[in-house]
């Protein structure tokens, strides 16, 4: 018989052009892919080495903070996730995690593995980490080392006090693990006002890189836990001793191969932060968000999160009755490219989630999502006269133009 290679049929891939309005990754400014589509260098260059200089300086505007260790950690979020637990619980530990979506119950599984024992305060999906709920814990488990909460849940759309929790927790001795995955360049993440501890992000949300890198920042308080441990961290390669032999101030050792070209991608999307300001930065989320909140509720779609609790980049909306949702889902993605997310858990079937995050937040992706949406609702018999959300979502806009306009105006009297 003839021999066949099944691999003669391969051909190069080519990513169909997609709009990207679901829970990550958001879309990439041209200016990033075009940064990264460049020759590699080594990661000892003195070249490479200046860039990581720059690359923690960037990530120390984008957290505001001064922490010293504040560095991409080579791996997507998850990895950033598991590095603060496997660090900072020794075993025996206990840690208070407040539990309101998806990431909340993976600090859970994080804090198990790493021989901690955790102490889970439970709220509502779609309902914030509750500070009364976690003093009580506080109260009633003396002992507990850390406290950990996830700011922007991602599965819910819900944002937690990160500073309220953080406080409390310092009151009780405790250090404190944010989840500012969704949070970081969409919302205010004060590292040092707020006196986080420790914090993780990723690249692929609201910094808008390409997938697989996870800015951390620890403060010196963590360091020296970590500095002054019995046991040996469990992971070889989340151990920060051993990191701070590549990304520390002092040595440059080899420690694993950075991953060069999405490092330069981080670089230049953390540039296109700075220039654009944070503060900027978080009230375009914010208005924007408006916008598609004004459209999706003139639709008739209800939230899912109290306004007083929505977060800007991540918007949940509630699946109306007799609306197939995978379908929905499957035609916005074949018909207009576009891509939203769908419910976790127990909210699997129930909501949609739009995203709004990094590059993917801007006014042409507000009203193609409101345009195609309607069309796609209106053929599934759901009662949405198709314009009218547009027009809602221009009317919201054309208020915040005013508004805008007005304050300006008043600053140029004053
Ligand atoms: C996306 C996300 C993560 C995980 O990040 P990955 O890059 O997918 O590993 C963790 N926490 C939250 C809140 C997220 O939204």
């Amino acid at each position: 018989m003839k021999h066949v290679d099944p691999a003669k049929k391969i051909v190069s891939f080519h990513p169909p052009q997609r709009t990207l309005m679901g829970p990550g990754p958001s879309e990439i400014n041209p200016r990033v892919l075009a940064a990264m589509s460049v020759p590699a260098i080594g990661y000892l260059d003195p070249a490479f080495v200046g860039m990581m200089e720059e690359l923690k300086l960037l990530l120390r505007y984008a957290y505001q903070t001064e922490n010293p260790l504040t560095f991409p950690i080579s791996g997507p979020g998850s990895v950033g996730m598991e590095s603060c637990f496997v660090n900072m619980v020794a075993p025996g530990d206990k840690v208070i995690v407040g539990r309101n979506g998806v990431f909340g119950g993976r600090m859970i599984e994080n804090v198990e593995r790493a021989g901690g024992k955790a102490v889970v305060v439970e709220d509502a999906w779609g309902e914030p980490v509750d500070p009364n709920k976690i003093e009580d814990a506080l109260k009633k488990n003396r002992d507990a080392r850390v406290v950990a909460f996830v700011h922007a849940e991602t599965s819910t759309g819900c944002e937690s006090d990160a500073k309220a929790l953080t406080a409390l927790a310092h009151m009780y001795d405790a250090l404190v693990i944010v989840d500012a995955v969704t949070s970081l360049g969409g919302s205010p993440v004060k590292v040092d006002e707020w006196g986080i501890d420790a914090v993780y992000s990723a690249s692929q949300k609201c910094i808008s890189c390409t997938p697989g890198l996870s800015p951390v920042s620890y403060s010196e308080r963590v360091v020296d836990f970590v500095k002054n441990r019995k046991e040996k961290v469990h992971s070889w390669f989340m151990d920060l001793n051993l990191i701070l032999g590549y990304w520390g101030n002092t040595t440059r050792t080899y420690h694993h191969t950075a991953p060069t070209n999405g490092l330069f991608a981080l670089h230049e999307s953390l540039l296109l932060l700075h220039e654009e300001g944070l503060e900027n930065a978080w009230a375009r989320h914010q208005r924007h968000h408006i916008a598609l909140k004004a459209g999706l509720e003139a639709m008739g779609l209800k939230f899912l999160v109290k306004p007083q609790h929505q977060l800007p980049q991540m918007n949940a909306v509630m699946v109306p009755e007799g609306v197939d949702e995978a379908a929905v889902r499957r035609t916005l993605l074949s018909e207009f490219q576009l891509e939203i997310g769908a419910g976790l858990g127990p909210l699997a079937g129930k909501i949609w989630r739009f995203g709004l995050m990094g590059y993917s937040c801007r006014a042409d992706n507000v009203m193609l999502c409101l345009s195609a949406l309607g069309s796609v609702l209106a053929d599934q018999g759901y009662n949405v006269k198709v314009g009218e959300a547009e027009a809602a979502a221009h009317n919201a806009y054309a208020a915040m133009h005013a508004k805008a306009a007005e304050a300006k105006r008043k600053r140029a009297a004053a």
